[in-house]
Order: C-alpha cells, then sequence, then structure tokens
C-alpha cells in the first residue's frame, strides 16, 4: 500500500487541518499521484497547484479509507453513503462542502 502524504497525526490519516472522529478518508491527486490526507495538506507541501479529477476518471482507485485502507473508486465513495463499503467505518459528510476542490462535478 502506498504512503499517505501530509501533515498526520495519526495512521488513520487524520491531518493537522482535519482531524475529528471521522476524518479518515485521503485523496489521490494526479498532479502528483500521492495520497494526501488533505487539501491543505497538499498544499502546504507541494509547490504545484492541486489538479482535480474529470468525470470521465471518476472510475479510478483515487480514495483511501484509513481504517482499513481499502482503496475507493471516486464514483464509489460519491455513491457510498459516508459510510466504507468495506469495514463500515463512518465517512465526515462535511467532505461534501469541499468536492469541488478535489473533483470536476
Ligand atoms: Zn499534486
Ligand atoms: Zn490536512
Ligand atoms: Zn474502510
Amino acid at each position: 500500500m502506498g504512503a499517505v502524504y501530509g501533515k498526520l497525526v495519526d495512521e488513520q490519516t487524520r491531518c493537522i487541518h482535519y482531524r475529528s472522529p471521522l476524518d479518515v478518508v485521503a485523496i489521490k491527486f494526479k498532479c502528483c499521484d500521492r495520497y494526501y490526507a488533505c487539501y491543505f495538506c497538499h498544499q502546504e507541501l507541494e509547490s504545484h497547484p492541486p489538479a482535480r479529477w474529470t468525470r470521465e476518471e471518476f472510475g479510478r482507485p483515487a480514495i483511501l479509507c484509513g481504517v482499513c485502507r481499502t482503496e475507493l473508486s471516486i464514483e464509489q465513495y460519491l455513491s457510498c453513503g459516508f459510510v466504507c463499503p468495506s469495514c463500515g467505518m463512518a465517512f465526515n459528510p462535511g467532505c461534501a462542502h469541499h468536492y469541488h476542490l478535489y473533483f470536476d462535478l
């Protein structure tokens, strides 16, 4: 399993920006092909602007559950109802407010 980058505070991919019990999702950025805990982690540790996933790419595995380390496609993630289909961990529904930063919806 690849590494998760960012200003992490634990092994379940929580970071200094998002560290509630539900903040366990890491997102892969296609600009650098790296998993980051969040948008701000990417911004603070990389010098390039983030690239967003386009609709045609939503079938790609680009979401990582920090609890069970299962990779989900963006499609799977967007339709999972904020529950990991693999381990049942609840994801933060508040992330929906930031989809536009990651996905070209
Ligand atoms: Zn990047
Ligand atoms: Zn962060
Ligand atoms: Zn999981």
